[in-house]
């Protein structure tokens, strides 16, 4: 099969970006000039105005994957005798009780499994069960399953309760609606390949200033510590060691593209407009999503895998990589499934084509429809 273009990625990040986007990698910039530090600056503006967070928190980016600003901001915000309460329902969860174990902090995990939210009330029983416990980290869509954690209700009993709240938000912010204003968190994490729609190469952190001004002297490394990568930017403008020029600016474009769109109720719009067409054509085809309506989200839909002994996850995705789009395999460690991302420069038009290849390949592979077991 001849394919016209490179396919479209379904998936969580990297993900299909626009083309303006790739052509603001084409300039070389110098990471001292003050034309890219200017260009820092202004990310960083913007991304504390789309969280209503100028009055209150700081922006730093950091170089790296998402996990290294998630790495940076737990050891930067968690005291070492601080202890965290990590709620984990999936892979990114896990992540954070892993990394606090390879930094020696004290945590105490919630762990939900597979498929279930962090509900309020344990969350609640916990911090009533031990005083000790200073922070709280949440994922905000669990990108593992696709699951959208009851963000506002955990924030606000960890505030009640006197507690500080770390949020990963890395698959949500941009997209999914945060208002600093109202929903209190000393650190909010995201990075610029995921809603935001620019290309990998660095994460952020959102730190609420006089949290951060706290910081001093925590973290276990010079590389992740944000309290360093903040003051040494204010002091200079410019990042501590060499930044991902081409994809600063490749983000600045995508954030004006952004804010283009509509900028975050704009964003969703489509996103929820292209998981509604997804789980709509993915359900008359007979599959199933792993969670209930309520705690779908707009990002990535996880689907079981189909029953049928014919159904070979490794040949399905060959045969709609065929066809022009890359799915994502499951994450899960108990049942059998596969993810559909919602996210990226996609429209009703790419939703709709990967539900024509999805149908084709199941003929194909001679799978009358996508019940499971
Ligand atoms: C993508 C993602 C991360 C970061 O993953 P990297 O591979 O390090 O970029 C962290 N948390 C969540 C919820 C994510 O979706």
């Amino acid at each position: 099969m001849h394919q016209l273009r490179e396919p479209y990625l379904l998936t969580p990040g990297p993900l299909t970006t626009s083309l303006a986007t790739k052509s603001a990698m084409l300039r070389d910039w110098g990471s001292w000039d003050s034309d890219f530090n200017q260009l820092t600056a202004a990310i960083c503006r913007r991304l504390l105005t789309v969280a209503h967070a100028e009055a209150s928190h700081v922006c730093v980016p950091l170089q790296g994957s998402g996990t290294y600003a998630v790495e940076a901001a737990l050891a930067t915000l968690l005291p070492r005798d601080g202890k965290a309460l990590v709620l984990m329902n999936g892979a990114y969860g896990q992540r954070m009780a892993r990394i606090l174990e390879y930094l020696g902090r004290n945590f105490m995990p919630l762990d939900m499994g597979d498929y279930l939210p962090p509900l309020p009330d344990q969350v609640e029983a916990m911090l009533d069960a031990d005083p000790g416990i200073t922070h709280v980290a949440v994922v905000h869509c669990e990108t593992s399953s696709g699951i959208l954690n009851p963000l506002e209700a955990i924030a606000e009993i960890t505030q009640r309760q006197g507690r500080r709240l770390l949020v990963d938000a890395m698959s949500a912010f941009g997209a999914l609606p945060i208002d600093a204003r109202e929903l209190p968190f000393d650190g909010l994490v995201a990075s610029a390949n995921k809603c935001f729609e620019g290309v990998p190469g660095f994460g952020f952190a959102l730190l609420r200033r006089d949290a951060l001004e706290q910081c001093q002297g925590n973290s276990h490394s010079l590389s992740l510590d944000l309290y360093d990568q903040w003051t040494a930017m204010e002091r200079s403008g410019q990042w501590r060691f060499t930044p991902p020029t081409h994809v600063v600016a490749a983000f600045a474009s995508a954030l004006e593209q952004h804010e283009a769109e509509g900028g975050v109720a704009g964003r969703l719009a489509r996103y929820a407009r292209n998981k509604e067409v997804l789980v709509e054509g993915m359900r008359a085809m007979g599959f199933h999503t792993l969670l209930a309506d309520r705690w779908l989200s707009p990002i990535i839909v996880t689907f079981h895998a189909p029953g049928h002994l014919h159904f070979d996850f490794n040949l399905f995705y060959r045969l709609i990589k065929q066809r022009g789009f890359i799915i994502y395999p499951g994450k899960l460690t108990e049942v059998d499934s596969f993810r559909i991302g919602c996210i990226g420069q996609l429209f009703e038009e790419q939703m709709r084509g990967v539900l024509t290849a999805i149908r084709a390949v199941l003929d194909e592979m001679g799978i009358p429809d996508g019940s499971p077991r």
